[in-house]
């Protein structure tokens, strides 16, 4: 299976063929929402994520700025400490979307370096799916780890 001419990793496709469990359209649609509720009064850029666990449940989250700047959080750390402080560690895949707040999404919003490591904590990067996508139809899929490679998890520790 290919995506954007791209082959994910055989664990990465085995958990693709998961996902049809829930439909990756409702995850992205889940983010989409999300994004309504984004506080970003100085980036003007409004993102939503929707975290999907292992037991098919879904987190949504969006950024969440601050006056000082530095407190802010964003969307994919946002569905991430929920999904967590509720005892829920093991992640399938994470929708994304953003752009400028209220305008249509025009493309793709990655995750940042924060993020991806903080997604790396509660993940394996060759299962876990990164979906980006301007709408329901419109999406980019990877494995973590082609954006987070040769990457420093939990298990580093121990080596
Ligand atoms: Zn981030």
């Amino acid at each position: 299976m290919k995506f954007n001419g791209r082959k994910l990793s055989v664990e990465a496709e085995k958990n693709w063929e998961r996902l049809e469990e829930i439909p990756i359209k409702e995850l992205i649609g889940s983010a989409l929402r999300a994004r309504e509720k984004a506080y970003a009064p100085y980036s003007g850029y409004a993102v939503g994520a929707a975290l999907l666990t292992n037991e098919l449940r879904i987190y949504t989250g969006c950024n969440i700025e601050n006056a000082a700047y530095g407190p802010s959080i964003c969307a994919e750390r946002t569905a991430i400490s929920k999904a967590v402080s509720e005892g829920w560690r093991r992640f399938k895949a994470i929708a994304i979307a953003g752009g400028p707040k209220g305008e249509t999404i025009s493309g793709y919003a990655y995750p940042c370096g924060v993020c991806r490591q903080v997604m790396r904590e509660f993940t394996d990067p060759e299962q876990f799916l990164v979906i980006v996508a301007k709408n329901e139809t419109d999406y980019r899929i990877y494995d973590l780890k082609e954006l987070l490679p040769d990457s420093f998890g939990p298990e580093s520790l121990n080596e």
